[in-house]
């Protein structure tokens, strides 16, 4: 029998696996003993570990931080590494199905976690079966690596690598098909007005979300009304300018996208300043966010634009506030996998205050860098595309960070099929009860490809 024969085996079983899972809310909730993210997180680990005892899998609970299942014998270890946590979903954000309740339609699953990972851990649970099945030699130990908390900080992977050690070679299905051969190194700071006039500002939700809606309540007759009305409308901004007492609030709506791309969203804090300079606003903060930030995405207000063959730097505007008189922001920047974070805080070195504000840089984490020729990412790119004939798409290097980053030799690959969008941390997320089979279909051919190097 082929492998594809064998995964569609356990299609009712991947479902009704899956099912169970997406019904335990597992978002980060309060710590309790024995609960280090909470109840739901918990409880999602020992349901997933259960499953794999039933397999018949050596399994390994840390201290409900993560936990593991083993198939095999041998000194080396391959890793699985995905996540049992998610991220928070709510019927009124605009599901069409209660997310905690996973609901097929037409061959398509729906559901916190169909996709991002729960339904990546249980494809992967299949393929070990499937691995089992064939009975051939394991002279690798084959682990399935449960996190709990990969969504709020992924201590659980730290707390697993501090117990177990990295692996000798591994995935993690969180990312991307044919595989992430890089992740951006990142550098994260926040700045401060020295001098302003400005009485009151707010804006965006988090540091990694371009800033989607920015109020800001200045002097009246401080600017031009006119000439920020023409900057709006050149502009495609929507906006609402109320007139108060002695003052102006002007609130501007942009475009959120993730910090990562943010050349795809429409950053609300950026445009109202912008705006406001162009309307002959004269403030020495404004003036600093201008020529540090501006509307550039790539860093190069604060002397940072850079790149390479992978990708360019780039740089967010997440959120603003003020208190005691003081205006604070933050910032998310990402840079290429082959430079490192002390030379892009040289880089800025000279950029980082004037008279208006300053920048302090809050620290950095390195890149992951595998080269695209490594063994690793050849293995597990040439098990993609035997299986699904794909020659054309080819690993990539990404802006975000997955648990890569937290164990050794190891790279996402999957979940994700190329150009698709499957709605994670979104309303909606979905995933093909197709593309899940495929999903373990493929795994069981990088396990093979894993156990030969
Ligand atoms: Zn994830």
């Amino acid at each position: 029998m082929d492998v594809h024969s064998m995964v569609n085996i356990y299609r009712d079983e991947l479902l009704q696996r899956l099912g169970k899972l997406v019904s335990i809310n597992s978002v980060e909730g309060t710590p309790e003993a024995d609960a280090p993210f909470g109840k739901g997180p918990k409880e999602a680990l020992q349901a997933a570990l259960a499953m794999c005892e039933k397999d018949g899998f050596k399994t390994v609970n840390l201290d409900n931080y993560a936990g593991y299942a083993e198939i095999g014998e041998g000194e080396q270890v391959i890793g699985i590494v995905g996540h049992l946590d998610v991220v928070p979903a709510f019927k009124e954000d605009g599901w069409n199905t209660d997310p905690y309740v996973m609901t097929e339609k037409d061959g398509v699953l729906y559901g916190r976690g169909v996709s991002d990972d729960k339904g990546a851990v249980v494809a992967s649970m299949i393929a070990m079966k499937v691995i089992k099945d064939m009975g051939i030699p394991l002279t690798k130990r084959i682990r399935l690596i449960m996190g709990t908390n990969e969504e709020t900080g992924s201590k659980c992977l730290a707390h697993y690598v501090e117990k177990e050690g990295s692996c000798d070679y591994g995935f993690t299905p969180d990312g991307d098909f044919p595989g992430v051969h890089g992740e951006k190194g990142m550098v994260g700071a926040v700045y401060r007005s020295k001098k302003t006039g400005i009485r009151n500002i707010k804006g965006g939700t988090a540091r990694n979300i371009v800033c989607r809606n920015c109020t800001i309540e200045v002097d009246r007759c401080s600017f031009s009304r006119k000439k920020l009305e023409d900057f709006f409308h050149n502009n495609d901004l929507e906006y609402v300018i109320t007139d108060k007492e002695n003052t102006i609030e002007i609130s501007v709506q942009g475009v959120a996208a993730h910090a990562s791309l943010p050349h795809l969203g429409v950053n609300a804090i950026s445009y109202l300043f912008a705006g406001l300079k162009e309307a002959g606003f004269q403030d020495p903060f404004c003036d600093f966010y201008c020529s540090h930030f501006g509307l550039y995405t790539d860093g190069t207000g604060v002397g940072a634009k850079c790149s390479d063959e992978y990708g360019e730097l780039t740089l967010n505007n997440g959120v603003i506030g003020m208190k005691d008189g003081v205006i604070e922001g933050s910032i998310d920047i990402r840079y290429p996998v082959t430079y490192n974070t002390k030379k892009i805080i040289k880089m800025m070195e000279k950029h980082l205050e004037d008279d208006g504000g300053i920048i302090e840089i809050k620290g950095g984490h390195e890149p992951l860098f595998f080269a695209p020729d490594s063994p690793l990412v050849e293995s597990l790119l040439e098990a993609y595309q035997e299986v699904t004939g794909d020659m054309e798409t080819q690993p990539m290097v990404i802006g975000g960070g997955t648990y890569a980053k937290g164990i050794d030799n190891t790279i996402a690959f999957g979940c994700a099929f190329p150009n698709k969008d499957y709605h994670i941390h979104d309303a909606n997320e979905f995933v093909e009860i197709r593309e899940l089979l495929l999903q373990a279909e493929i795994y069981v051919a990088a396990i093979q490809k894993l156990l030969n190097l």
